[in-house]
């Protein structure tokens, strides 16, 4: 993998900021895109646009092959068994709400959903929304002081009332990769159903969901080279079939009367409405482009960025490091510089035309538990380069200065 070559297929990467060059490291907030995913929506729109599953028009039934077609290459990058238990939602977030929705419906008061203290807000805010409409309770695991899932205290949480564990696969601050085949495991003794947010795995690590014998996984395309605005959620067959769609309307029933209406087959079911075609067809290219590098070269890669910028930044005096120092983790890096504030951090950084995320990262709970305010978070992927380290922690030597600390 070479990511001097790849960088050309970015044209954003060619962009200059105060006449230098764009440093990208807020990879966890979104990735760039590559020309041959700004290229398959263009393509779709210049030349096969229409709408899906509507009118057996010659057209339509083109688009519809194209957006049928980014279903299956998603089926087969996740291992999943196929098209039916792939559904396209706006993104990660959506996917979540979905099963809140849907699995809640299904819940009886008294019953209980365990989660982890390091949950993003899409794996938190629907969860409890549901317990709000007063019928179930939530439980939270705690994680280790280096950063870890806390594997016994997840078990200490387990009640004969446990319904659903629902898991992130790997922390958008800590970079931990959580054991998500042991917790399937308990959720598996457990009679409990098992969900993971694999939002910033799937990009980053290979995601196989009958390995990890997951029953839910929500991700979101334009954090692996896809277009915003597409989203999965992965269910097994049997699950998805059993449950009452999120979102009603056109395209997802397969038949209306007056009184009352019957569901499309899978996945359609779930895809009320027109859906972003574009940006699944847009999806299919970036699942192509990273196939072809493979999931497996470009974690490498991040890991040997994520270890040359821990020596870098933690050689630097004052800057604190967070996240675990062993075991797997996510090519980013989450830290402090002495007492500046973080979003001060991320100013002087963009001096640099360095772009990382600041702030609490839609992890209000976990900032509060770390009894920190927030973090500066810098992220990679496959176009970062160890020179990019390097102008990292120049610039943060050069916020101290600033700062005088
Ligand atoms: N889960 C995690 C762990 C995330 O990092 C994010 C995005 N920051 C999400 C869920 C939500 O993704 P989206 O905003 O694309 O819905």
């Amino acid at each position: 993998m070479n990511p001097e070559k790849l960088r050309k297929d970015f044209p954003i990467l060619e962009r200059k900021f105060n006449k230098k060059k764009l440093v990208y490291l807020d990879n966890a907030a979104t990735t760039q895109k590559p020309k041959q995913v700004i290229e398959a929506e263009k393509r779709f729109y210049e030349e096969s646009n229409a709408n899906v599953h509507r009118g057996l028009n010659f057209l339509s039934l083109e688009a519809t092959e194209q957006y049928e077609a980014a279903h299956n290459k998603t089926a087969k990058f996740i291992n999943a068994g196929g098209i039916e238990e792939i559904v396209f939602t706006k993104n990660a977030t959506e996917s979540l709400n979905l099963l809140a929705f849907s699995l809640g419906e299904r819940l009886s008061k008294g019953d209980e959903i365990v989660l982890t203290k390091m949950e993003h807000h899409a794996n938190l805010v629907p969860w409890q929304q549901l317990a709000k409409r007063g019928k179930v309770k939530l439980k939270f695991a705690g994680i280790t002081e280096d950063g870890r899932l806390d594997l016994s205290d997840l078990e200490s949480k387990i009640s004969g009332k446990t319904k659903i564990i629902s898991v992130t696969m790997a922390s958008n601050i800590l970079g931990t990769i959580n054991p998500v085949e042991k917790v399937s495991g308990i959720a598996e003794k457990a009679g409990a159903l098992f969900v993971v947010d694999a939002a910033q795995a799937v990009p980053h690590t290979k995601t196989d969901v009958k390995k990890m014998n997951a029953d839910f996984i929500a991700f979101s395309a334009h954090k692996m080279l896809g277009p915003t605005g597409i989203g999965v959620l992965y269910g097994k067959e049997e699950l998805l079939e059993g449950m009452e769609p999120f979102l009603t309307g056109g395209d997802m029933i397969s038949s209306v009367t007056f009184e009352k209406s019957e569901w499309n087959r899978l996945p359609w079911k779930f895809e009320a409405g027109t859906p972003n075609i574009a940006g699944a067809i847009g999806f299919g290219a970036a699942i192509d482009y990273v196939s072809k590098i493979d999931i497996e070269n470009i974690e490498a890669h991040e890991q040997k960025l994520l270890k040359l910028g821990m020596e870098r930044l933690s050689e630097i005096k004052g800057v604190r490091l967070y996240g675990p120092v062993k075991g797997p983790r996510t090519g980013m890096i989450s830290f402090n510089v002495g007492g500046v504030h973080p979003h001060d951090v991320a100013e002087i950084l963009g001096e640099s035309a360095i772009a990382i995320r600041a702030g609490n990262h839609c992890a209000q709970p976990l900032m509060n538990e770390m009894g920190i305010e927030g973090v500066a978070r810098a992220s990679f992927y496959l176009y970062n380069t160890a020179e990019e380290i390097g102008l990292l922690a120049e610039a943060v030597e050069k916020t101290k200065k600033v700062f005088g600390v």
